[in-house]
Parts: C-alpha cells; structure tokens; sequence
C-alpha cells in the first residue's frame, strides 16, 4: 500500500497490472494488520499478484523496485516530509492533510513518551501503525528525546562542585542520567540529580560532587554506551510495535561530539546532519550527514517555500522538509500550500526508506 501513493500526485496512470498489484497489496495489509512481523521482513505486503501464498521474497523486492520507479517516472525530484516527536497532532491534523493528497511524510518518533502517553498528548502505538501501513515512515527521534549531542560548559566547573554551568542545561531533563565532563585533559563521570537557572546561567546538579576540575572549555555528554543503548532500545520498541526504522532526527539540533559517529554508524540516514539547508546533492551524496528545511510559518515564509521547491526540481538534489505538527506555526493551510507547492513542481514526495531506496543507498 505504500507504493499506491505516488501514483496520484504524478498523475501516472497505473498499468493493469500496478493496479493489481495495489489492491492486492491493500487486502493484504489489512489482513495482516496488527501483528506487525510481516511488516519487519520486507516491508512486503501484497508480495503476490496472484493471491498465492508462495511468492518469493526475491520477486516482492523487484517489484517493489519496479513499483518505486513507475512512481517516480516524470518527477522533477524526490521530497520526503520530516515530522518530530511522533505528537498527537501528527495523527490529528499533518496525516489527516497528507491524505488528502495522498502523499507520505515520515514520523521521527520518541517511542518512549507514546508508550507512557496517558493524556492523548503523542501519538499511541496503533496511530501510528497505521500510518505506517498507509505507507508513511518512520524515524528514530530518541526514546525520550533527550540531547545526545555534547553541550559546551560555561564555566570553569571545579573539583568538589556538585553543579555545572552549561550552554543549555538539556542533560538536566532526566534524573539518575550519566554524565561524562570534559575537557582536553580531564574527564570526570558525575550523575544528574536535577538542574535549573539562576544568576550565572542555566546548570546541572550533580548528585555527588566533582572528582575533576573540569576547564570552562569543556563539555558535558552522556556516556558512548548509555548513548548507544539510548538507540538501540528506541528501535527495538518501534520494531516491536511493528515498524521498520529508516533514519533519525537529532532533538534539540544537538549533533556535535561523539554521538555524530555513533548515529552515522548506527542508521542509514540523518534528516538534519547540521541545521538548515534541506537540498542535499545527489552526487556524491552521504545519507548520514543531510539537512532538512523547517516549514513552519515562522521559519519559511510562502515565497520561501515555493523558492524551496523550484530549486528541489531545477537541482539535482535530494530535497527534504520537517515540522513540528504540535507547534501553533504548522497548520492545515501550511500543510496544504507546502505539499501543493512541491506537487506543482512535479516533486515526487517520498519516504526517506523510499528515496534511500531509488538512489541505491538501502
Ligand atoms: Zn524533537
């Protein structure tokens, strides 16, 4: 069912056989609906044109390929819609106007905070399944959002102080968390025990005090292995719910330090390697280190984003968007004039597995 939505934003005729194939595709997805583990293996439903059982996976991969390029047949580029941390409003309002125009986005999801969602505030489980089924993407956003990026300390935090002033106290958020502190020389491992701002600027406190004298030049991180088990643990929930991960958004725009190898390592594509731009060069082009282009209304203006999508169909690029549906500056009249924009520009809008895909990268 995912390889249905293209057809209708470029006006391409399905053949008979496509054709077929999609409703074939769609019973499927229906029937299997819920459990998920055929969805891990090949992304394949409707893997068989005749209704046999028997279909091999070689030949639900070809024609998921031939699928993918008759999608893409007189496109002037492919786009895939970025949205951060899997909110309600991503069900409520950003799926409800994707499908109006039968185009997918791509949820950057927290699956922490959905799972331990008790007010309607994120997305549940089930929501976003079916937007999955109804062939949009998923993203890793981190479990619970936290920075994984390294953050510059503000002041010299010297042996025996239980707080640390920084540049952003983000490392604050979670309790018990780990921390590394560090400069060039010295390095100290302290834990969080709460944070806030006064006077001086925003800090951390420390559950014990420091060991090191840490210079003012430094940072604060999380430790390379809770990092690692901080993605690991965000796919295996989305696996288990039954999705397939295809990339991740930093939070925070926080990318700097040791986590950029561990993401790169990690996942096949970053959304917003550094801040800003959003046309990446197909030539040459390294999935793990894109950008992305905000569409919010106080972050692009209309001019700015029909600029945005001529030149995603004039260049030779990978073209990529994201919001935050939560936000008051991401609405309905946003949403439809940015995906009109980008399909009178004979843009194909795409998945980033999709486009990953069609450019041999997956
Ligand atoms: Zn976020």
């Amino acid at each position: 069912m995912r390889r249905r939505n293209l057809l209708a934003v470029l006006g391409v005729t399905a053949a008979g056989g496509a054709a077929t194939a999609y409703r074939v595709s769609q019973r499927d997805s229906d029937e299997n609906g819920g459990t998920g583990d055929d969805q891990n293996e090949s992304d394949g439903n409707g893997d068989d044109e005749s209704g046999s059982e028997e279909s091999s996976d070689e030949s639900a991969d070809d024609e998921q390929a031939d699928d993918l390029e008759e999608r893409l047949e007189g496109s002037e580029g492919m786009l895939v819609f970025t949205y951060d941390d899997s909110p309600i409003e991503d069900y409520t309002l950003t799926y409800q106007v994707h499908k109006e125009y039968d185009v997918p986005g791509c949820v950057a999801a927290c699956p922490g905070w959905m799972q331990d969602d008790g007010g309607g505030e994120y997305l549940s489980p089930d929501q976003l399944r079916e937007m999955y089924d109804d062939g949009w993407g998923v993203m890793s956003h981190t479990y619970y959002h936290r920075a994984l990026g390294e953050i510059e300390l503000t002041e010299t935090a010297q042996e025996g102080d239980d707080r640390i002033y920084v540049e952003a106290n983000r490392h604050a958020d979670i309790e018990e968390d780990p921390l590394v502190i560090f400069d060039d020389e010295n390095r100290a491992t302290a834990t969080v025990a709460g944070g806030g701002s006064d006077s001086t600027g925003e800090y951390v406190e420390l559950a014990e005090p420091l060991e090191e004298t840490i210079d003012a030049s430094g940072h604060v991180r999380y430790p390379e292995e809770f990092m690692q088990d901080i993605l690991d643990d965000t796919d295996a929930q989305l696996e288990e719910w039954g999705l397939t991960v295809v990339g991740f958004v930093y939070t925070y725009t926080r990318y700097h330090g040791l986590i950029e190898d561990l993401v790169r390592d990690h996942y096949d594509a970053v959304a917003n390697h550094r801040f800003g731009g959003g046309h990446n060069e197909i030539d040459g082009l390294d999935p793990t280190t894109m950008q992305r282009q905000y569409i919010e209304t106080d972050r692009a203006t209309e001019e700015e984003i029909e600029e945005f999508m001529q030149t995603a169909a004039e260049d030779d690029v990978l073209s990529i968007v994201g919001g935050h549906s939560q936000f008051e500056t991401i609405t309905e009249e946003r949403l439809e004039y940015t995906i009109e924009t980008a399909l009178e520009h004979d843009l194909a809008i795409v998945t980033m597995e999709e486009a990953l895909t069609e450019l041999g990268h997956l």
